[in-house]
C-alpha cells in the first residue's frame, strides 16, 4: 500500500529520486535531502505506515537500522550514531540514522555535505560498505 501525495512513497515507486544507500524486500535506505551530518540517512519501510510502531515488524527495521549503522561508522570515520524515530515532517515511518562527528551530539558546520558532487560520493561510499556488511 502506498500513498501517492507521499515523497518517501514515490522514492519507493521510482517516481522521486533519491540517494539510495540500502534496498531489500521490506525497506530502503537513502541519504537525507538535508543531511545534518555527512552520511545522514533515512531507513523506511516501502508500505505506507504513519507511525514506525504501526509496522507489522518494527524490530526487523531496527535490526537492519542496526546493520547499516555498524557498516557506515568505520567508513564516515564517524564517533557513534543517533538513532531516532519522529515522523512530524513526512508522514511516512522513518528511522533518523544521523553519524556524529566529535563529541557529544552537537552537528557541527564542518560535518555538512554540500554539492552534488559530494553528496554522490558519500553515497558510493556508504552504499559500497553495507552491501559488504549486509550482503558479506
Ligand atoms: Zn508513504
Amino acid at each position: 500500500m502506498t500513498s501517492p501525495t507521499c515523497v518517501f512513497c514515490n522514492i519507493v515507486n521510482g517516481s522521486a529520486e533519491a540517494r539510495v544507500v540500502y534496498e531489500d524486500p521490506h525497506s530502503l535506505a537513502f541519504l537525507d535531502r538535508n543531511p545534518q551530518s555527512r552520511g545522514h540517512l533515512q531507513l523506511i519501510p516501502k508500505t505506507h505506515y504513519r507511525w514506525i510502531y504501526e509496522l507489522p515488524d518494527m524490530g526487523g527495521l531496527f535490526t537492519t537500522a542496526q546493520r547499516i549503522i555498524r557498516a557506515i561508522i568505520p567508513v564516515l570515520g564517524a564517533d557513534h550514531v543517533i538513532v531516532g524515530s519522529f515522523g512530524r515532517e513526512i508522514m511516512h515511518a522513518h528511522i533518523w540514522i544521523v553519524p556524529q562527528y566529535g563529541q557529544g551530539n552537537r552537528i557541527t558546520e564542518g560535518t555538512r555535505v554540500r554539492g552534488r558532487g559530494a553528496r554522490d560520493d558519500v553515497a558510493t561510499l556508504l552504499r559500497t560498505a553495507i552491501k559488504k556488511e549486509v550482503f558479506g
